[in-house]
């Protein structure tokens, strides 16, 4: 073949390979939102019929873009259904209000159990001794493009918005987390200075946290979030969106550093039982 009609077909076929998922994604947030998508969301977010409309709207458009991009299979027996994809893409989209650029981009599967998942792990004890040790899990987040989650404890965890346990967004919190280059509890954050002030704030109420778990004492947080600075972020951001209140009186520094990060204050949707 002619190289320079051999080089034009590279070249068309580059341009092709670029366009063609540009084209896709546009025809995809040009069409309407379903109508039955927005009956999932009322039906099962419990937060959602609060928000606000501009919110509302940009929910769903983060919704679409989500589903196009994220690939779900269903695990241990389940079949996933536009329900589950719907309910999931709503909460993790919940973290994504307000902000621009790619939706957690390096995310690519979630992986949904119809209940909770058993693992089988190497963990070593208190004196140094390993072993596999099978535990059950509601949730899991992975660094390399993966999300496990427990659907009967989504679904119950969206329906209630309002008691600080929500596996979801706990999941995804950790997918931002890692967007750093490191799960530590010190996601991407604006400028240096938001650095110095989130690392002192979080590890501060970390310590908080650990003492009061140590103590066995009643805290506004989970426990489980006195286990390392990732799982306290990602029980600190349960508690700021589903008891933003009581995290802003109890919390005021933490509710502040989060709502800036969140770009968000979920104390203006005024859900019932606040
Ligand atoms: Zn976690």
């Amino acid at each position: 073949m002619n190289p320079w009609i051999f080089l034009l077909l590279v070249i068309v076929a580059i341009a092709l390979a670029l366009w063609i998922p540009r084209f896709r994604l546009r025809q995809v947030m040009k069409q309407p939102f379903p109508d039955e998508w927005v009956e999932i969301l009322e039906r099962n977010i419990g937060i959602y019929k609060n928000l606000p409309m501009p919110l509302r709207l940009q929910l769903r458009q983060k919704i679409k873009l989500f589903l196009h991009r994220k690939h779900f299979s269903g695990a241990g027996g389940l079949e996933v259904t536009d329900e589950m994809r719907v309910t999931i893409a709503a909460q993790a989209c919940m973290l994504q209000i307000n902000r621009r650029g790619p939706i957690y981009p390096r995310l690519k599967y979630i992986i949904l159990y119809p209940t909770a998942f058993i693992v089988s792990r190497m963990e070593t004890n208190e004196s140094g001794v390993s072993g596999h040790a099978a535990r059950g899990l509601l949730g899991e987040s992975w660094d390399n493009g993966k999300v496990i989650l427990a659907w009967d404890n989504v679904l119950h965890g969206a329906r209630n918005f309002v008691d600080g346990q929500n596996v979801t967004l706990h999941e995804f919190s950790h997918q931002l987390d890692s967007e750093s280059g490191n799960t530590n509890g010190a996601p991407i954050l604006a400028g240096e200075s938001s650095y110095r002030s989130w690392a002192s704030i979080l590890s501060g109420e970390f310590r908080v946290l650990r003492k009061k778990a140590r103590r066995g004492s009643r805290s506004l947080m989970d426990h489980y979030g006195a286990t390392n600075p990732a799982e306290f972020f990602a029980v600190a951001t349960e508690t700021f969106f589903e008891k933003p209140e009581k995290m802003a009186r109890h919390h005021a520094e933490l509710f502040k550093v989060l709502r800036d990060y969140y770009r968000v204050d979920p104390r203006n949707w005024k859900a019932a039982e606040r």
